[in-house]
């Protein structure tokens, strides 16, 4: 239905699956894991927000290994109605608004606050040893290839995306003056392409600071309907 990256962290022979996705990719990555990781061997399951896209098989992976899912403190209860068992709420773990770091077998992992980009607890990774930026729906494109080349161009594909499902300016500007301190070489969205090099990177970060979108841009909506 919509297309959606998984995002594998190893550090050591321990790794941290980032928005695992809904049932259609569960047993498909279940399946295509080991080449790179034992399931066993998944210390940790982040979501980046509570949408059906990103956390509708958690139940499942909380099932078939050990991990500890972490997830904004404001979403934990709801993403239960995802038929999380009983037996595994234990290991939904709550992000607070403020961020946290987690360490991953010797790497500390950051997991940062985007809210309102577009949930209202919503929450990115920064691996500061191959430092990428895990942005979640942010920069999110459905497009067919793999890696941006054509910045400009690719702007047309998260233009529409952007206005309608981030929900503020503000929060637009403060994420992009926050992770300007981080030392990116990948953006990497859940769904679409990835932003490689330190210049696109931060193309992309000013493009990001620029949006109008949200409540704002969508002021003339707000009427009865004829
Ligand atoms: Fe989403």
């Amino acid at each position: 239905m919509v297309s959606a990256n998984q995002h594998l962290i190893i550090h050591n022979g321990r790794g941290m699956l980032l928005d695992p996705g809904g049932h259609k990719v569960y047993s498909k990555l279940f399946s295509a894991m080991p080449e790179f990781l034992p399931p066993s061997s998944l210390d940790y399951l982040f979501l980046s927000h509570q949408d059906p896209d990103i956390v509708a098989s958690i139940n499942g992976w909380l099932m078939v290994t050990d991990a500890e899912a972490y997830m904004s403190a404001i979403w934990r209860r709801f993403v239960a109605h995802f038929g999380v068992d009983g037996s595994v709420m234990d290991r939904m773990k709550t992000i607070p608004d403020e961020g946290m770091r987690l360490d991953l077998n010797g790497c500390e992992l950051l997991l940062i606050p985007a809210h309102f980009l577009h949930s209202a607890g919503n929450f990115h990774v920064y691996d500061p040893i191959a430092k990428i930026l895990y942005s979640g729906d942010l920069g999110a494109a459905l497009v067919d290839y793999r890696y941006v080349e054509d910045f400009d161009a690719h702007t047309e594909q998260m233009i529409g995306f952007h206005n309608r499902y981030m929900a503020s300016s503000t929060a637009c500007r403060l994420w992009a003056d926050m992770v300007r301190n981080l030392d990116i070489d990948i953006i990497a969205p859940q769904h679409g392409a990835i932003f490689r090099g330190k210049a696109m990177c931060n193309q992309f970060i000013d493009w990001v600071a620029a949006l109008e979108p949200g409540a704002e841009a969508m002021q003339e909506a707000f009427q009865l309907p004829a």
